[in-house]
């Protein structure tokens, strides 16, 4: 017996079979003696749906509005589950984001939980009810509705947990835990019986969509250990935690991130403060930049590529061109042709050779490697679009992932 917060993604509950599927587990949770909280995000595609939908009105709507927009998705999903639980005669109230008390950075589109005034909550629990939450959602000190970023209905579900410090904290969803790669690409992927924060993080963060990367890097932060369940299947999941038992696999996980571009400036002068210009432009405007590749000077120029989020090319080139002075470069180029496909592992520290096989695994399947980078627990490399499922199911064949 305990609190527990239970997350349902937009799969679980598509539809009126899936909604009544979800009420059951929650009230099979609550008839064993616990006080539960469910946070639910938008129906199937509905987020996506909305999108388009505003796109056809206009395609340069402004933040405030799209997020205006997209939280209605999450409550449609509350009262229909609500409603799904009171049919089957359970207390149960649903509350929207600033209903339960998410407060948020200001920033539309992709804001940060600041702090959660869990009072209402608490209160709907003491009433002996079950209290279903919009995900995604929160209001900012405009009192304006702000959303979380993509898939950030994870990241409402970790706040709340460690706000009310709930006993457990289940996401489910519609895989049964956390795999060596996406079981969609990679059909022999294992699953994981549990997970580093750190792992986890790394492998959301290089585009595992199976969590938020922000919800991982919260339950770090709070000591909130998440169990990646299916809400199809009654079977463990996996764990995301700190401390890992004694380290069997080399790797982790294999992921691709499709959000990537890759920005050239050719003939850059050889002097020093170039690449600190070009990197605090872009910092200004809160690009991100992330694998970084200067070549060595010759007669006195040196080119510097690196990449940025695919959604933030066409702002960092605008930006470059409008400073191509300050910049100094002869030639500004860009593709969006490239994924960056990455291994993580905190094994990886301690072996030798883990590098070299990955690049052997993309020799063996010829596939060009245009950038590398490295961290202690990762390996990311750049090649082309077209590559990107089968450098992943290559890579993922030359690992030995039996023995998790
Ligand atoms: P939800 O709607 O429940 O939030 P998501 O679609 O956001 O679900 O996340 C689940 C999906 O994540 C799976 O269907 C799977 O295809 C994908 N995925 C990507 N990488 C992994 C991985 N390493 N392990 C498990 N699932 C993964
Ligand atoms: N509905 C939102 C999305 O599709 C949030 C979520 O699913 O977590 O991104
Ligand atoms: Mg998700």
């Amino acid at each position: 017996m305990g609190l527990i917060v239970q997350k349902f993604g937009g799969s679980s509950v598509r539809d009126k079979e899936r909604i009544f599927n979800v009420a059951k587990i929650i009230t099979d949770t609550y008839k064993a003696g616990n006080e539960v909280v469910v946070v639910v995000s938008a129906q199937g595609d509905t987020t996506d749906d909305l999108i388009a939908k505003a796109c056809e009105i206009n395609e340069n709507a402004s933040k405030r509005e799209m997020d205006m927009l997209l939280s209605t998705g999450e409550q449609i999903s509350i009262s229909l589950l609500a409603m799904a639980i009171e049919k089957m005669g359970f207390p149960v109230v649903s509350l929207t984001g600033w209903q339960a008390g998410f407060l948020t950075r200001s920033n539309h589109g992709a804001a940060r939980i600041r702090r959660i005034k869990g009072e209402r909550v608490r209160r709907e629990l003491d009433n002996n009810n079950i209290v279903v939450v919009a995900g995604f959602q929160g209001l900012n000190r405009f009192d304006d509705i702000t959303t979380l970023g993509r898939g950030g209905s994870d990241t409402s579900a970790v706040a709340l947990a460690a706000e009310l410090r709930a006993d457990r904290c289940q996401i489910y969803t519609d895989v049964d835990g956390v795999y060596t790669a996406d079981p969609r690409i990679v059909k022999d992927a294992v699953k994981l019986d549990e997970i580093s924060y750190d792992e986890m993080l790394e492998l959301a963060s290089l585009g595992a969509g199976v969590l938020h990367n922000r919800s991982v890097e919260m339950a770090k932060k709070y000591h909130v250990n998440i169990e990646v369940l299916s809400s199809l299947e009654q079977k463990p999941g996996t764990i995301v935690k700190e401390a890992v038992k004694v380290e069997k696999l080399l790797i982790k996980g294999v992921t691709k991130d499709e959000n990537v571009a890759r920005i050239a400036l050719i003939g850059l002068p050889d002097t020093p403060g170039i690449a600190f210009k070009i990197f605090s432009l872009l910092a200004s405007k809160k690009i991100n930049v992330d694998i970084i590749l200067q070549s060595i000077g010759r007669h006195n120029t040196k080119d510097i590529s690196f990449t940025v989020p695919l959604s933030d090319k066409d702002a960092a080139l605008a930006l470059l061109h409008e400073k191509f002075d300050v910049v100094g470069a002869e030639r500004i180029e860009a593709d969006d042709n490239v994924v960056k496909v990455s291994i993580v592992g905190a094994g990886m520290q301690y072996n030798p050779g883990v590098a070299s096989k990955m690049f052997e695994a993309l020799y063996d399947a010829n596939i060009n490697i245009q950038m590398i980078s490295t961290s202690e627990i990762k390996i990311s490399v750049l090649i082309e679009r077209k590559d990107a499922d089968r450098a992943v199911v290559s890579i993922h064949d030359a690992f030995d992932f039996k023995d998790n």
